[in-house]
Protein backbone atom coordinates (compact mmCIF):
# COMPACT_ATOMS: atom_id res chain seq x y z
CA UNK A 1 0.00 0.00 0.00
CA UNK A 2 2.76 2.66 -0.17
CA UNK A 3 2.47 6.21 -1.07
CA UNK A 4 4.52 7.05 -3.96
CA UNK A 5 6.64 10.19 -3.54
CA UNK A 6 4.34 12.32 -5.78
CA UNK A 7 0.92 11.73 -3.95
CA UNK A 8 0.39 13.68 -0.79
CA UNK A 9 -2.71 12.19 0.76
CA UNK A 10 -2.44 14.59 4.12
CA UNK A 11 -1.39 18.57 3.83
CA UNK A 12 0.78 20.48 6.03
CA UNK A 13 -3.25 22.00 7.72
CA UNK A 14 -4.39 18.27 8.23
CA UNK A 15 -6.85 18.47 5.21
CA UNK A 16 -7.14 15.50 3.55
CA UNK A 17 -7.26 15.51 -0.56
CA UNK A 18 -10.89 15.93 -0.74
CA UNK A 19 -10.77 18.64 2.02
CA UNK A 20 -12.10 16.87 4.71
CA UNK A 21 -10.42 16.72 8.38
CA UNK A 22 -9.35 12.90 9.92
CA UNK A 23 -12.16 12.21 11.46
CA UNK A 24 -14.58 13.15 8.91
CA UNK A 25 -17.04 11.43 6.94
CA UNK A 26 -17.76 12.21 3.15
CA UNK A 27 -21.64 13.70 2.38
CA UNK A 28 -24.35 10.43 2.63
CA UNK A 29 -27.53 10.49 1.29
CA UNK A 30 -29.91 7.39 1.41
CA UNK A 31 -33.30 6.62 -0.17
CA UNK A 32 -35.22 4.03 -0.37
CA UNK A 33 -38.46 2.47 -2.28
CA UNK A 34 -36.67 3.64 -5.89
CA UNK A 35 -37.68 0.21 -7.44
CA UNK A 36 -40.88 -0.66 -7.98
CA UNK A 37 -40.70 -4.83 -8.57
CA UNK A 38 -38.35 -5.16 -5.85
CA UNK A 39 -40.31 -6.24 -2.42
CA UNK A 40 -37.64 -3.81 -0.79
CA UNK A 41 -34.82 -1.53 -2.40
CA UNK A 42 -32.62 1.60 -1.11
CA UNK A 43 -29.94 3.61 -2.93
CA UNK A 44 -27.21 4.86 -1.05
CA UNK A 45 -24.49 8.17 -2.78
CA UNK A 46 -21.66 7.82 -0.23
CA UNK A 47 -18.90 10.32 -1.13
CA UNK A 48 -18.11 8.79 -4.78
CA UNK A 49 -20.00 5.67 -4.28
CA UNK A 50 -23.32 5.17 -6.18
CA UNK A 51 -24.93 1.57 -4.76
CA UNK A 52 -28.34 0.46 -5.82
CA UNK A 53 -30.17 -2.92 -3.66
CA UNK A 54 -33.00 -4.60 -4.78
CA UNK A 55 -34.61 -7.00 -2.22
CA UNK A 56 -37.04 -10.11 -3.10
CA UNK A 57 -38.23 -12.62 -0.47
CA UNK A 58 -38.79 -14.19 1.65
CA UNK A 59 -39.67 -17.02 -1.17
CA UNK A 60 -39.46 -20.29 -1.54
CA UNK A 61 -35.22 -21.18 -1.91
CA UNK A 62 -34.40 -22.39 -5.30
CA UNK A 63 -32.39 -24.76 -6.10
CA UNK A 64 -34.13 -26.51 -3.59
CA UNK A 65 -30.44 -27.93 -1.80
CA UNK A 66 -30.26 -24.62 -0.46
CA UNK A 67 -33.28 -24.94 1.96
CA UNK A 68 -32.75 -25.06 5.19
CA UNK A 69 -35.94 -26.65 6.94
CA UNK A 70 -35.26 -24.00 9.93
CA UNK A 71 -35.10 -21.04 8.63
CA UNK A 72 -34.18 -18.33 5.68
CA UNK A 73 -31.01 -18.28 4.08
CA UNK A 74 -29.96 -15.01 3.03
CA UNK A 75 -28.43 -14.67 -0.11
CA UNK A 76 -26.45 -11.65 -0.61
CA UNK A 77 -24.52 -10.93 -4.19
CA UNK A 78 -22.51 -8.12 -4.23
CA UNK A 79 -21.38 -7.29 -7.80
CA UNK A 80 -20.01 -4.06 -9.55
CA UNK A 81 -20.76 -2.96 -12.79
CA UNK A 82 -18.40 -3.04 -15.53
CA UNK A 83 -18.48 0.90 -15.70
CA UNK A 84 -18.12 1.58 -12.27
CA UNK A 85 -14.50 2.15 -11.77
CA UNK A 86 -12.02 4.05 -14.09
CA UNK A 87 -10.69 1.14 -15.93
CA UNK A 88 -13.28 -1.52 -17.12
CA UNK A 89 -13.77 -3.86 -14.44
CA UNK A 90 -14.22 -7.47 -15.90
CA UNK A 91 -17.82 -8.38 -15.50
CA UNK A 92 -18.70 -11.43 -13.49
CA UNK A 93 -18.18 -12.54 -10.27
CA UNK A 94 -14.68 -12.54 -8.42
CA UNK A 95 -12.97 -14.05 -5.78
CA UNK A 96 -13.15 -10.56 -3.93
CA UNK A 97 -17.03 -10.31 -4.96
CA UNK A 98 -17.23 -13.96 -3.90
CA UNK A 99 -15.98 -12.98 -0.32
CA UNK A 100 -18.04 -9.70 0.33
CA UNK A 101 -21.27 -11.08 -0.94
CA UNK A 102 -20.49 -14.15 1.87
CA UNK A 103 -19.35 -11.30 4.94
CA UNK A 104 -22.17 -9.17 4.10
CA UNK A 105 -25.04 -12.22 3.89
CA UNK A 106 -22.92 -13.43 7.37
CA UNK A 107 -23.33 -9.75 8.58
CA UNK A 108 -27.02 -9.67 7.52
CA UNK A 109 -28.11 -13.02 9.06
CA UNK A 110 -27.34 -11.74 12.30
CA UNK A 111 -30.57 -8.68 12.63
CA UNK A 112 -32.98 -10.93 10.37
CA UNK A 113 -35.58 -13.57 12.18
CA UNK A 114 -35.00 -15.83 10.30
CA UNK A 115 -36.65 -18.98 11.73
CA UNK A 116 -39.67 -17.37 10.62
CA UNK A 117 -38.96 -17.93 7.83
CA UNK A 118 -38.28 -21.50 7.20
CA UNK A 119 -37.15 -22.91 3.36
CA UNK A 120 -37.09 -19.81 1.98
CA UNK A 121 -34.61 -17.40 0.48
CA UNK A 122 -34.03 -13.27 1.40
CA UNK A 123 -32.53 -12.52 -2.17
CA UNK A 124 -30.44 -8.92 -1.88
CA UNK A 125 -28.55 -7.46 -4.62
CA UNK A 126 -26.02 -5.37 -4.37
CA UNK A 127 -25.38 -3.65 -7.52
CA UNK A 128 -22.36 -1.55 -7.10
CA UNK A 129 -22.79 1.76 -10.14
CA UNK A 130 -19.75 3.73 -8.62
CA UNK A 131 -17.01 2.52 -6.79
CA UNK A 132 -14.98 5.16 -4.85
CA UNK A 133 -13.77 2.79 -1.83
CA UNK A 134 -15.73 1.82 1.04
CA UNK A 135 -18.39 -0.31 -1.29
CA UNK A 136 -18.53 -2.94 1.07
CA UNK A 137 -19.74 -1.16 4.22
CA UNK A 138 -21.78 1.46 1.81
CA UNK A 139 -23.64 -1.65 0.27
CA UNK A 140 -24.38 -3.33 3.59
CA UNK A 141 -25.58 0.01 5.19
CA UNK A 142 -27.82 -0.22 2.32
CA UNK A 143 -29.06 -3.71 2.23
CA UNK A 144 -30.28 -3.12 5.76
CA UNK A 145 -32.26 -0.48 4.96
CA UNK A 146 -33.26 -2.34 2.00
CA UNK A 147 -34.42 -5.10 3.92
CA UNK A 148 -36.78 -3.05 6.25
CA UNK A 149 -38.50 -1.48 3.24
CA UNK A 150 -39.04 -5.11 2.67
CA UNK A 151 -41.18 -5.65 5.65
CA UNK A 152 -38.95 -8.46 7.10
CA UNK A 153 -38.83 -8.22 10.36
CA UNK A 154 -35.55 -7.69 12.12
CA UNK A 155 -34.10 -7.16 15.36
CA UNK A 156 -32.06 -3.63 14.49
CA UNK A 157 -30.60 -2.21 11.19
CA UNK A 158 -26.95 -3.28 10.23
CA UNK A 159 -24.68 0.27 9.52
CA UNK A 160 -20.96 0.98 9.35
CA UNK A 161 -17.99 2.71 8.09
CA UNK A 162 -13.92 2.11 7.85
CA UNK A 163 -11.40 4.08 9.00
CA UNK A 164 -7.84 3.87 8.32
CA UNK A 165 -4.43 5.07 8.72
CA UNK A 166 -2.99 7.12 6.21
CA UNK A 167 0.67 8.94 6.37
CA UNK A 168 0.53 7.50 10.08
CA UNK A 169 -2.97 9.73 10.72
CA UNK A 170 -5.73 7.71 11.55
CA UNK A 171 -8.55 8.94 9.69
CA UNK A 172 -12.38 8.04 9.80
CA UNK A 173 -14.26 7.03 6.26
CA UNK A 174 -11.23 6.14 3.61
CA UNK A 175 -11.84 7.77 -0.15
CA UNK A 176 -10.07 6.23 -3.12
CA UNK A 177 -6.77 7.45 -3.21
CA UNK A 178 -6.38 6.77 0.36
CA UNK A 179 -7.56 3.32 -0.30
CA UNK A 180 -5.21 2.80 -2.82
CA UNK A 181 -1.64 4.41 -1.08
CA UNK A 182 -2.86 4.55 2.72
CA UNK A 183 -1.06 2.53 5.12
CA UNK A 184 -4.39 0.65 6.03
CA UNK A 185 -8.15 0.35 5.84
CA UNK A 186 -10.22 -1.47 8.59
CA UNK A 187 -14.28 -1.78 7.33
CA UNK A 188 -16.13 -2.24 10.40
CA UNK A 189 -20.19 -2.72 11.01
CA UNK A 190 -22.30 -3.02 13.67
CA UNK A 191 -26.10 -4.05 15.37
CA UNK A 192 -26.28 0.12 16.37
CA UNK A 193 -28.93 -1.15 19.04
CA UNK A 194 -26.54 -3.80 20.67
CA UNK A 195 -23.12 -2.48 19.23
CA UNK A 196 -22.42 -5.83 17.89
CA UNK A 197 -19.73 -6.28 15.56
CA UNK A 198 -21.00 -8.18 12.39
CA UNK A 199 -18.32 -7.37 10.12
CA UNK A 200 -14.84 -6.77 10.58
CA UNK A 201 -11.81 -6.94 8.37
CA UNK A 202 -8.85 -4.99 7.91
CA UNK A 203 -6.16 -4.47 5.13
CA UNK A 204 -2.46 -3.12 6.30
CA UNK A 205 -0.70 -2.70 8.90
CA UNK A 206 -1.70 -0.96 12.62
CA UNK A 207 -0.87 -1.21 16.14
CA UNK A 208 -3.13 -2.80 18.64
CA UNK A 209 -3.88 1.31 20.23
CA UNK A 210 -4.01 2.64 16.20
CA UNK A 211 -6.73 -0.68 16.23
CA UNK A 212 -8.61 0.59 18.86
CA UNK A 213 -8.46 4.32 17.63
CA UNK A 214 -9.67 3.27 14.33
CA UNK A 215 -12.44 1.24 15.69
CA UNK A 216 -13.74 3.87 18.20
CA UNK A 217 -13.73 6.44 14.98
CA UNK A 218 -15.58 3.65 12.68
CA UNK A 219 -18.62 2.93 15.58
CA UNK A 220 -19.20 7.05 16.24
CA UNK A 221 -19.60 7.67 12.57
CA UNK A 222 -21.60 4.87 12.02
CA UNK A 223 -24.15 5.56 14.88
CA UNK A 224 -24.82 9.23 13.18
CA UNK A 225 -25.26 7.21 10.07
CA UNK A 226 -27.77 4.92 11.95
CA UNK A 227 -29.82 8.22 11.68
CA UNK A 228 -29.42 8.52 7.97
CA UNK A 229 -31.03 5.23 7.80
CA UNK A 230 -34.04 5.77 9.83
CA UNK A 231 -34.69 9.44 8.57
CA UNK A 232 -34.77 7.66 4.87
CA UNK A 233 -37.37 5.08 6.20
CA UNK A 234 -38.91 7.77 7.62
CA UNK A 235 -39.16 9.95 4.71
CA UNK A 236 -41.41 6.50 2.89
CA UNK A 237 -43.54 6.23 5.23
CA UNK A 238 -44.46 10.09 6.16
CA UNK A 239 -45.18 9.86 2.19
CA UNK A 240 -47.44 7.29 2.17
CA UNK A 241 -49.32 8.96 5.49
CA UNK A 242 -49.44 12.06 3.26
CA UNK A 243 -51.00 10.04 -0.06
CA UNK A 244 -53.51 8.43 2.53
CA UNK A 245 -54.72 11.94 3.71
CA UNK A 246 -55.44 13.01 0.35
P1 LIG B 1 -14.20 -1.38 -0.62
O1 LIG B 1 -14.89 -0.82 -1.83
O2 LIG B 1 -15.14 -2.06 0.31
O3 LIG B 1 -13.32 -0.38 0.06
P2 LIG B 1 -11.72 -2.56 -1.60
O4 LIG B 1 -10.87 -2.03 -0.52
O5 LIG B 1 -11.45 -3.94 -2.10
O6 LIG B 1 -13.26 -2.56 -1.17
O7 LIG B 1 -11.69 -1.61 -2.86
C1 LIG B 1 -11.48 -0.24 -2.75
C2 LIG B 1 -11.85 0.44 -4.03
O8 LIG B 1 -10.97 0.03 -5.07
C3 LIG B 1 -13.25 0.12 -4.55
O9 LIG B 1 -14.27 0.87 -3.92
C4 LIG B 1 -13.10 0.48 -6.00
O10 LIG B 1 -13.18 1.90 -6.17
C5 LIG B 1 -11.68 0.01 -6.30
N1 LIG B 1 -11.67 -1.35 -6.88
C6 LIG B 1 -11.93 -2.51 -6.24
N2 LIG B 1 -11.88 -3.57 -7.08
C7 LIG B 1 -11.58 -3.07 -8.29
C8 LIG B 1 -11.39 -3.63 -9.60
N3 LIG B 1 -11.49 -4.95 -9.83
N4 LIG B 1 -11.10 -2.80 -10.62
C9 LIG B 1 -10.98 -1.46 -10.41
N5 LIG B 1 -11.15 -0.86 -9.22
C10 LIG B 1 -11.45 -1.65 -8.16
Amino acid sequence: MGTPSNIKLIDENGLRLDGRGDEELRPIKITTDVLERADGSAFIEWGGNKILVAVYGPREAYPKHTQDIEKAVIKARYNMAAFSVDERKKPGPDRRSIELSMVISNALSSVVFLEQFPRTSIDVFIEVLQADAGTRIAGLTAASVALADAGIPMKDLIVGCAAGKVENTIVLDLNKEEDNYGQADLPVAIIPKTKDIVLLQMDGDMSEDEIDRAMDLAINASLKIYEHQKDALKRKYFSIAQEDEQ
